[in-house]
């Protein structure tokens, strides 16, 4: 079996509960963050440094300069992941339209697996449609970013809250699985924590 090169199947929050990702690099893959930038997890820590940040490059760079590999490449190994959920970006954002029809090719191929993401590329997926995405295709509207005012409430969104106490009523305290997150939520919070306590991010 190959080495899987872009999916990941190595991510903490993520593995307990059988969930695969996809990274971008932070910040320079954002076209909707704002001040996020400034505080982003994804730029600290482990993430930041030798094999998952030049992980994370070569994705940006194969999605660069050969979209049509990228996506070949991408159906290789979310087959080889087996795994039932895929999360796009637990670093990085949707970076632009043709590439948000390369996730929605991909879910349209896979359509056992349901995929999702958090993101603040509002005005990129406005583009597409909500109404438009597959229905393995959950996109959630992260609140933190410059397009905030273009969040459309009728869909999934998320927040981060400073404590538990802090969640209003209605909302699913995703911070510690994201399982709901992908599935079922539809109002999702986040606790901050850490570098989270400047919060503004759940990507
Ligand atoms: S918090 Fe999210 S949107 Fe903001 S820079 Fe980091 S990965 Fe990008």
């Amino acid at each position: 079996m190959s080495k899987l090169t872009i999916v990941s199947v190595k991510n903490s929050k993520l593995i307990k509960d059988g969930i695969a990702a996809i990274n971008l690099p932070p910040a320079i893959t954002c076209p909707g963050a704002g001040v996020c930038k400034q505080y982003c997890y994804a730029q600290v820590g482990r993430q930041a440094i030798g094999p998952a940040k030049n992980f994370r490059l070569r994705t940006l760079e194969l999605f660069k300069t050969n979209p049509k590999q990228f996506e070949q490449t991408l159906k290789k190994e979310i087959h080889q992941a087996g795994r039932r959920i895929v999360r796009w970006h637990d670093s990085g954002d949707i970076i632009s339209l043709s590439y948000l029809k390369i996730m929605v090719k991909l879910a349209e191929h896979f359509p056992d697996i349901k995929f999702y993401t958090y993101t603040k590329s509002h005005k990129i997926v406005l583009k597409f449609g909500y109404e438009n995405l597959p229905h393995n295709l959950k996109i959630i509207q992260s609140y933190g970013g410059k397009d905030d005012h273009l969040i459309n409430t009728n869909y999934p969104f998320a927040r981060v809250f400073e404590e538990e106490e802090d969640i209003p009523e209605g909302y699913t305290d995703c911070s510690n699985s994201d399982y709901p997150a992908a599935t079922t939520a539809t109002k999702i919070a986040i606790i901050a924590h850490g570098i989270r306590k400047k919060r503004f991010t759940t990507t």
